[in-house]
């Protein structure tokens, strides 16, 4: 079936509503998800999202912007990084004016709590910035956004899988993908397509990030010849339920948790003297696993503790209801009785595909743009997070850049028209579909994703080395030769989730070399990506975001300049 538009929107995430709706205004617009579109990941964003209010003290959109910069490690662009925080607050009131309901404090204004990262007055101590609705922020923003959508006659296709990006002479003019309940093919017709789809943790052995967090967006870039940016940047948090990854949001910190090692040291005063637990990301994680590795893990093993207890029953109960039930339920532990078990665990990439600030993709180190096509959200990369993103920095990122991505798609659907389509379009669908139905190869979709997920765990998280990364690129190379063969036990049509696994690992497999090829060549160390082997920041030689290239005889690289207008760069010390 072919459908048209004006705008179609892959991805119904906070990023992919936002910008549908915003587009909404002006012109027809549809989203497309393979999930329902309220069980994208975004609904599991527990402890906020950023911006300089001031509703509990002083605060100020250029210390919001520095540390973000900072805690970059000084790789966004500072153009991206003014309009994320001097928009913010107003983002903030909009979403509140839509009906999100916003925790709020004893005056009645939204409530503010302290998040990793977020200073007063250029790093003097942690600031309240994080607005929140209890821990369940991402659902309470999902929901409005939502019903606001479905009231201003936004098409909603659930369940459909997007494959392919369609292009006419060089401009995109729709997506081609197919009907998971049926396999039957569902083609979007056009003026803009709308890339929103989320990120890529499924690549690791532990992630917080639900199932469908597969990097199929990255994947459609590359075929595509579309770029990826600054892909060596992956971001771990520090505090996963230890064995299965569950988020444990860093609000715990905010409210008062701390990090105790196997001899109740509460270690991040030594790592960070300053910050402390609220310390970004990266840094804490190192710090884990540090601790780890010099045998102060909880009773020799790999984990250290997460202690609530100071927070007390009331508070949680209040504050993080939906993390303690997490606790509860999955470790049978209560956490104001009992410290949790807490590791890394992969989370969040701040690479992806490179736009400018009103969404549109950028296809080479000038700065190009490809028209028709957009990208927003986790996928993008506008590049605020450089290095290493600021907790509660991605939802406001949505936001901010969904309502700027909205605005300017509208416009450019209203001043194009419908560009033609190709004629194979269904048919490349239907050929791809049964070409893996019809396989009878020997090798099992589990069995290759659990290998690549130990590979990357091992090979290409926190700690990297150029050794390692070398061996992990030619094993993900043999991987992808070997998912060639993939064979199907389930050839039915209906609802068929092996086929969609067996698509879902060939693009995770591209996202996985993608990441491994650029962290091979950064031969240094910044932000989430530290290489024992470099383990400097060289500002002289790195100052520079990676792009990644699918060409003819592989992947290849070019870079491309920072933007740095207020903050030059300084050591990181908090
Ligand atoms: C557990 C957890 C807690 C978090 N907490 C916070 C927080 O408190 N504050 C904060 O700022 N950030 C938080 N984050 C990060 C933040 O939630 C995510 O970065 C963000 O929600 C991503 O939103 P998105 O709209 O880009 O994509 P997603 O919400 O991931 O949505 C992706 C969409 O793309 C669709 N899609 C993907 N591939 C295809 C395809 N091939 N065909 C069709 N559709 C496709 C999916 O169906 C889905 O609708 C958290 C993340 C996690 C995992």
């Amino acid at each position: 079936m072919i459908h048209e538009y004006d705008v179609v929107v892959v991805g119904g995430g906070i990023a992919g509503l936002y910008t549908a709706l915003t587009a909404a205004e002006q012109c027809r617009v549809a989203v497309v998800s393979k999930v329902h579109v309220t069980r994208s990941h975004s609904v599991a964003a527990q402890g906020g999202i950023a911006a300089s209010l001031g509703n509990e003290e002083e605060d100020h959109w250029e210390w919001h912007m520095y540390d973000t910069v900072k805690g970059s490690d000084y790789l966004a662009d500072q153009d991206a990084t003014e309009i994320l925080a001097k928009e913010a607050p107003n983002a903030i009131i909009a979403l509140e004016h839509m009906g999100v309901p916003f925790t709020r404090n004893a005056q009645g204004k939204i409530e503010q709590r302290r998040f990793g990262g977020h200073t007063r007055n250029y790093g003097e101590a942690p600031a309240k910035r994080a607005c929140y609705v209890s821990d369940r922020t991402g659902r309470a923003i999902m929901d409005t956004l939502y019903d606001r959508c479905i009231a201003k006659g936004v098409d909603m296709y659930n369940e459909v899988f997007i494959l392919k990006l369609l292009f006419s002479s060089n401009h995109c003019c729709g997506v081609a993908g197919y009907d998971i309940a049926t396999c039957e093919p569902q083609v979007f017709h056009a003026k803009a397509i709308v890339l929103a789809t989320g990120g890529c943790g499924k690549i690791y052995k532990t992630t917080s990030n639900g199932y469908a967090s597969t990097g199929d967006g990255f994947a459609l870039a590359l075929d595509s010849l579309i770029p990826l940016e600054d892909m060596e940047f992956v971001q771990f948090h520090p505090t996963g339920i230890y064995g299965l990854g569950i988020l444990i949001s860093e609000a715990a910190r905010g409210e008062g948790g701390v990090l105790r090692n196997g001899l109740g040291e509460r270690f991040m005063e030594r790592y960070a003297p300053n910050l402390k637990d609220l310390a970004p990301r990266d840094i804490i994680s190192r710090a884990i696993l540090t601790e780890i590795k010099e045998g102060r893990g909880v009773e020799g093993k790999d984990y250290v503790h997460l202690d609530l207890r100071e927070i007390g029953k009331e508070r949680l109960a209040q504050k993080l209801p939906e993390i303690s039930f997490f606790i509860k339920t999955y470790l049978g532990i209560d956490p104001s009785e009992t410290p949790v078990p807490v590791a890394p665990t992969c989370h969040y990439m701040m690479g992806g595909i490179p736009t400018d600030t009103e969404g549109r993709v950028l296809i080479d180190e000038t700065g190009t743009v490809l028209p028709g096509v957009f990208a927003v959200g986790e996928c993008a990369c506008v590049s605020v997070h450089g290095a290493n993103r600021l907790g509660c920095n991605s939802l406001i990122d949505l936001v901010v850049f969904g309502c700027r991505t909205g605005i300017n798609v509208a416009k450019h659907a209203k001043e194009k028209d419908l560009p033609p389509i190709p004629q194979q379009a269904e048919s490349i669908v239907v050929d791809k579909v049964n070409s893996l139905l019809d396989c009878s190869g020997n090798e099992r979709v589990p069995v290759l994703r659990e290998a690549m997920q130990r590979l990357m765990t091992e090979k290409c998280s926190v700690f990297r080395n150029g050794d390692d990364l070398g061996q992990a690129l030619e094993e993900i190379r043999q991987l992808e030769k070997r998912c060639l063969n993939v064979g199907l036990a389930n050839k039915s049509k209906i609802f068929n989730y092996e086929l969609e696994e067996a698509l879902e690992l060939g693009n995770m497999l591209k996202t996985a070399e993608a990441i491994v090829f650029s962290a091979l060549q950064r031969n240094e160390s910044r932000g989430a990506h530290y290489r024992s082997d470099y383990p400097e920041r060289n500002d002289e030689e790195w100052l520079k975001h990676t792009l990644v290239y699918m060409a003819p005889q592989g992947l290849k690289t070019a870079y491309k300049p920072i933007a740095i207008t207020r903050f030059p760069p300084e050591k990181r010390r908090y």
